[in-house]
């Protein structure tokens, strides 16, 4: 079977490495599906789960990426990300506590609570879904 090389790395280490059959990731521009001999491609990444399918194995595995950005070249995918992690990395509580945060901030702001008013809309939407991420990661149920 034909596949392509993936690297996941995020500034401190490289988070994953392997002969993928496809990767499959949200794009600033949507949803793609990368198969090998993928034609040359740079796009910025947003907060998601990415699923990644191995040769030969029909279940998928799923990373959790913080955002940033992926060159896909015939050969190879390269993912360099503000942060990652596979899912047996991740610490669920927190990132329940990091979902519980950026929700309640939101409501706050929307329901114009008057501290609110230093509530970064932009960044609590970012940490709810690099929460969100972490949580589909590790297929933690949440309350959308
Ligand atoms: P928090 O508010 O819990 O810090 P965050 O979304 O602000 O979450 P990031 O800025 O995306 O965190 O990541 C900072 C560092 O912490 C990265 O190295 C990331 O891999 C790690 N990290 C963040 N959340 C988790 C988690 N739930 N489990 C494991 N590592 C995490």
């Amino acid at each position: 079977m034909a596949t392509i090389k993936l690297e996941v790395v995020s500034p401190d280490r490289v988070v994953y490495a392997n002969d993928i059959a496809m990767l499959i990731v949200r794009s600033t521009a949507g949803e793609l599906g990368i198969l090998p001999k993928h034609a040359p491609l740079v796009t910025g990444l947003i907060p998601h789960a990415m699923r990644v399918k191995l040769p030969g194995e029909s279940e998928e595995r799923l990373l959790a990426v913080a955002g940033g950005f992926m060159e896909v070249t015939p050969e190879k995918i390269t993912v360099l990300a503000s942060a990652a992690e596979e899912p047996e990395a991740i610490d669920v509580n927190r990132a329940q506590r990091a979902y519980q945060r950026a929700k309640e901030r939101i409501a706050a702001f929307h329901q114009s609570v008057p501290e609110s008013t230093d509530i970064d809309m932009g960044r609590a939407e970012l940490a709810l879904q690099r929460a969100k991420a972490r949580l589909m990661a590790t297929k933690t149920h949440f309350d959308d």
